[in-house]
């Protein structure tokens, strides 16, 4: 048999999980394939996605800093790497690479197993606008979600991404101002007007866990979905507020392992499994560095 490479382009790239992830699938699917992390520096990005091509590897994993200088290198991308301008997944198709992005669709993935959530119709307050939020929000725009309420500290970025979201979705988008003082918290209209709030800016990461957004979290109530990006920690600040106030609680692992299974299935045509996958994500905690 001749093993299939598959890997990822980062840098740095030493504390990605996916390497621990993909290879548990790739064993428990009793597949002759192998994941392997490589340190891409920017400056060889174009020859580094070459390779793929010409070592006919499977596909790869890119990430930071290389999501979005990628996407010129390529032959095809997806409708949801073109909306948000960044590619997590290329796959060779023959010597074709396709450039995806399964970060938003891992988002929904997620959020559907876990609580069986769906936008369209709903209202959403998405906290940051990183390339994190920017691929939640293109998702759920996708998925028809009626409103989003958007906040970041830099209100410049957020109002960046509402004008791109307003001209290619039919979402309504109300940007919020970011609180000035340090007691004043984001306005209580976009948390109960909210079906879903999703919390992605890097607060509450690893080292800096006791830090969370600024919010009413008296406001989380039953029926409401409070979603965290942040995976290091998995159980965040943001998401023990709100879980204490009564919301349903979505760690950012789900999106991690959805990302991840997406990816395998583009690269192996095969359902991921799911299982195998989450437990080898469980045993790498509890980390000290961020993935
Ligand atoms: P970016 O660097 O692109 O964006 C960072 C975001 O966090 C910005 O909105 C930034 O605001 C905000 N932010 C950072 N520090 C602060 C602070 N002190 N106060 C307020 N806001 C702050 O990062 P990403 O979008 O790529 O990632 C964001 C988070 O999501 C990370 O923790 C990452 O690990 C996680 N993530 C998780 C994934 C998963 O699969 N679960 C996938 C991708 C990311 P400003 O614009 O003002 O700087």
């Amino acid at each position: 048999g001749r093993t299939r490479v598959c890997g990822i382009f980062g840098c740095p790239v030493e504390h990605s999980f996916s390497p621990a992830m993909q290879n548990a699938a790739f064993k428990a699917a009793g597949l002759d394939y192998v994941y392997v992390p490589f340190l891409v520096r920017p400056g060889h990005l174009q020859a580094a996605v070459e390779a793929v091509r010409a070592l006919d590897m499977a596909g790869v994993n890119v990430t930071i800093p290389h999501k979005e200088t990628v996407l010129s290198f390529l032959d095809e991308i997806s409708e949801e790497a073109r909306l948000t301008g960044a590619v997590n997944t290329i796959v060779n198709r023959t010597g074709r690479l396709f450039g995806d992005n399964t970060d938003g669709k891992g988002f929904l993935r997620s959020l559907k197993e876990n609580t069986g959530f769906t936008p369209a119709g709903k209202t959403a307050l998405l906290i940051g606008a990183g390339g994190a939020a920017r691929a939640v929000a293109v998702q759920l725009a996708l998925a028809g979600l009626k409103k989003l309420f958007l906040a970041n500290r830099s209100e410049g970025r957020a109002r960046e991404l509402a004008a791109f979201l307003a001209a290619q979705a039919g979402t309504e988008v109300e940007v919020i101002p970011w609180p000035k003082g340090e007691s004043e918290v984001l306005p209580g209209r976009a948390v109960t007007e909210s079906d879903l709030v999703v919390q992605a800016t890097s607060l509450g990461m690893y080292p800096r866990q006791q830090e969370t957004v600024p919010l009413p979290f008296e406001l989380f109530g039953p029926g409401k979905v409070a979603c965290d990006l942040v995976y290091n920690p998995v159980e965040t600040l943001f998401l023990q507020k709100a879980g204490q106030a009564g919301a349903t609680a979505v760690d950012g692992l789900g999106m991690l392992l959805y990302q991840g299974a997406l990816a395998f299935e583009l690269w192996t045509g095969i359902a991921a499994p799911v299982g195998a996958m989450r437990e080898a994500l469980v045993r790498l905690y509890p980390v000290k560095k961020n993935g």
